[in-house]
């Protein structure tokens, strides 16, 4: 059966490269009919807070990443929190002290560190050199009657090479002759991080490990106490980095990189989660819009590249727009009205105006607060307020005066406001007689009217937005500040 896990620690919020992480295991699950685990790594007690792990979960659920086991929904493999499991990491490193695959190491931390300082003028690899290694049985007695504080340490074998083979990056090997032996366990009786990990994964029957190319050096010390213990090792794959556009680490000076802030910023969990399905795989075509249902359909991690992937934000955005044009009408017509109305630019009664404005403005909008933008560019112009020439001479260049002056008195007349109230139809109409008049049509003819009439080159549809215009005029709705 496949079981995968996402295993957060919960110290800060949930980062762009952790939901990616989180999306991959997720999609392996679903298109395997596996089980998605969550557990709540927070070994690391003063660094791990409730706080954050709620934040966690909320931004897992709010991505549409619905966990099998877990915090919340619980599971046979319980519990879910590391810190919640410490008598089973007792339980195993017992184990493996019977088996001999650890030994007690009464060292105290100035002859460990007098021990790296030699090793270090030798320009010898910093492993472990004391005598616990191979302590008769007489001298730890003795340690232990002392009552000498002493840590659990791993014996590496001192020569050979340990070797796995990766989903993604392929067969990945180490040398174990400079890893040296680790601690499992510290003299507080906490245990370490990478054996809570690998007495975790073999515990929850976790079959794959998909998780960030930086957690590889954990791996080897991880398949080492695998084979110790005596479990099947699951399958590896590691994911690689996500890069900054400069191709450093993405951090936070390169912009938001919390999934947290980008729910903040109006962003769509289908956008997010689309883009960051796309760091690193693609299904081989050229096509790059998938929900999560299609994304689930053409997973599959062979297809997960090896190299660094760039978080482009520009994309980010784009996506996040093809996702807005995709939902229902009612369901966008929901989330921009509910923001032109919190923004005091709409009242209940201006609903099918909303329906109107967003259909004209759609093609304009990435993300739902840009609408207030797209709407003001479109209300900024006065078309109620009377239009004066020096007005338009500012917006119009010299040859089109004549055409600004007919058009001025068009509308100073009353004429278009007239044309306007019939509608697209009466719109038509005036717009067909006034280029007869002006023996111009065409380009020639509807450039000059958008420029002079919504004080731009280019804009929606002309005759929807100057119904849109209008109407916004009469029923009093404002431009919204853009900002
Ligand atoms: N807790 C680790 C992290 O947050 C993940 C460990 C793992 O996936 O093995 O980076």
């Amino acid at each position: 059966e496949v079981r995968v896990r996402f295993a957060p620690s919960p110290t800060g919020n949930l980062h762009v490269g952790g939901a990616r992480t989180a999306l991959f295991n997720y999609l392996f699950a679903r298109s395997k009919g596996g089980k998605f685990v969550l557990r709540i790594e927070d070994t690391d007690l003063e660094r791990s807070t409730r706080e954050s792990e709620e934040a966690v979960l909320q931004d897992l659920t709010w991505l549409g990443l619905d966990w099998d086991e877990g915090p919340g929904v619980g599971g046979d493999y319980g519990p879910y929190r590391q810190s919640e499991r410490n008598s089973l990491y007792k339980k195993y490193a017992e184990k493996l002290l019977e088996s001999g695959h650890v030994y007690r190491c009464f060292c105290s931390s100035e002859e460990l560190e007098k021990m790296k300082e030699i090793a270090k003028l030798k320009q010898l690899p910093p492993v472990y050199a004391g005598k616990w290694a191979s302590a008769t049985d007489a001298e730890v007695q003795e340690e232990l009657e002392k009552g000498t504080p002493y840590t659990y340490r791993f014996r590496v074998p001192k020569q050979g090479s340990l070797k796995i083979s990766d989903l993604i990056r392929g067969e990945v090997s180490w040398n174990l002759d400079t890893l040296g032996d680790f601690v499992i366990m510290r003299s507080n009786g906490q245990p370490v991080y990478n054996f809570c990990v690998t007495v975790d994964d073999a515990t929850m029957a976790i079959s794959h490990v998909i998780r960030a190319e930086e957690h590889l050096p954990n791996t080897l010390r991880q398949a080492l106490i695998y084979k110790a213990l005596g479990f099947t090792m699951p399958y590896f794959a590691h994911v690689s980095l996500i890069l900054a556009p400069d191709r450093s680490k993405l951090s936070k000076r390169h912009g938001a990189t919390s999934v947290g802030q980008y729910r903040e910023m109006g962003y769509l969990p289908q956008g997010m989660v689309n883009y960051l399905a796309l760091l690193g795989w693609g299904d081989g075509t050229e096509n790059e819009f998938f929900t999560l249902e299609q994304l689930v359909e053409k997973f599959s991690i062979d297809r997960v590249n090896k190299s660094g992937a760039v978080f482009d934000s520009t994309k980010l955005r784009w996506m996040n727009g093809q996702h807005l044009r995709a939902l229902p009408s009612e369901k966008m017509t929901k989330l921009i009205g509910e923001r032109w109305k919190g923004t005091g630019i709409l009242t209940e009664s201006d609903g099918p105006f909303v329906d109107e404005a967003i259909q004209l403005l759609k093609d304009g909008i990435e993300l739902v607060t840009d609408s207030d933008k797209v709407l003001s560019n479109l209300l900024s112009y006065p078309l109620h307020a009377t239009l004066t020439s020096t007005e338009c001479k500012a917006v119009i260049e010299d040859k089109l005066s004549e055409v600004a002056a007919a058009l001025l008195a068009a509308f100073d007349g009353g004429e278009i406001l007239g044309a306007l109230e019939e509608g697209s139809a009466g719109w038509q109409k005036w717009v067909k007689s006034f280029g007869k008049a002006q023996k111009r049509k065409g380009k020639s003819l509807f450039m000059p009217l958008r420029v002079l009439l919504t004080g731009k080159l280019h804009g929606p549809e002309m005759a929807s937005s100057m119904i849109l215009i209008h109407k916004a005029g009469t029923l009093g709705i404002v431009a919204p500040q853009a900002g």
